[in-house]
């Protein structure tokens, strides 16, 4: 049989359906409700495009609750980097003991909202560039809530067209009618996006990047530039490029500064190409011809 649910417990989902009416989700077994879950954004008024990060939050109505503690767990943080959710958690552990013995739930869908407001600004660096988003930067948040400066995205959305349109050329002409159509996505999740490349394209490039010193192919470079292609050759050798002869763009990809409109360097890049051709001829003797080099969607 199962145990009648604790009257405090009841009362508070009831609460909690009241405030939040049906965005929240209570996971339930045979003994009662078991967990709730909810979605906290910022507090932004009825202004959704203004806001840049969110958490899951999961709270785990343990066995005794509230006179125990619930287990508390922030999910899928967008736009949030570890600083940030450890201080989130330190604030909840202190909030449960606070309130130990009374609901809680509300209070700690509060307090996290509370410092998502503060923080609705993405953290951390846009994954394209690697430079972090400061003040001035034109960024964009995709549905999926991941971020990038909008200048990158949109070099990156032209560099995936453009290597479909290549992969399209190679095609005999009855293939390429029943080959979908070139679809946007997301560099981090691949989730769709159906975004206007003109208007990413107008935007400025990131702040940092203006200001950072140019480009120097340093000793430490070439270095690691000679590691890598002799781990690619490897990989190879063995068959095992990750994505190589995939439909998608393939996740791993060797990209050289002559594919870039400057060139500045492509003699160093054509000497990585030609270390890599070399160390897969040797890595993989008796093979007839290495295999060419894929010289990556950017260009
Ligand atoms: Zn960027
Ligand atoms: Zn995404």
């Amino acid at each position: 049989m199962s145990s009648p649910v604790d009257e405090r417990i009841s009362d508070e989902l009831e609460a909690l359906k009241a405030i939040l009416m049906d965005d929240f989700v209570v996971k339930k077994t045979e003994d009662g409700p078991d967990s709730i879950e909810y979605v906290v954004h910022p507090s932004t008024g009825d202004d959704v495009d203004q806001q840049f990060v969110c958490v899951t939050l999961e709270v785990r109505l343990v066995s005794g609750y509230p006179d125990v503690s619930p287990e508390v767990l922030l999910r899928n943080p967008r736009g949030l980097d570890d600083k940030v959710l450890k201080s989130i958690h330190t604030q909840i552990d202190k909030k449960l003991q606070d309130n130990l013995g009374q609901p809680v739930v509300y209070e700690v869908i509060e307090l996290v909202r509370e410092n998502l407001t503060r923080s609705n600004l993405p953290s951390g660096q846009c994954v394209i560039c690697l430079f972090d988003f400061v003040e001035g930067d034109v960024f964009i948040k995709t549905q999926c809530y991941h971020y990038f400066h909008s200048y990158c995205l949109a070099c990156h959305l032209k560099a995936g067209k453009n290597w479909y349109q290549d992969e399209m050329d190679r095609l005999p002409s009855w293939q390429q009618a029943d080959t979908p159509k070139h679809q946007q996505t997301c560099p981090v999740c691949r989730c769709r996006l159906d975004l206007d490349f003109e208007t990413l394209k107008s935007a400025p490039p990131p702040v940092d990047s203006i200001n950072a010193p140019p480009f120097r192919l340093t000793a430490e470079l070439k270095a690691l530039q000679k590691k890598m292609a002799e781990i690619l050759a490897r990989q190879k050798a063995k068959g095992g490029v990750v994505g190589m002869g995939d439909n998608g763009p393939p996740p791993l990809t060797i990209t050289s500064p002559s594919d870039n409109d400057g060139g500045s360097t492509s003699q160093d890049a054509d000497k990585a190409d030609a270390l890599a051709r070399a160390a897969a001829a040797e890595a993989a003797p008796g093979s007839p011809k290495a295999a060419p080099v894929y010289r990556g969607p950017y260009r």
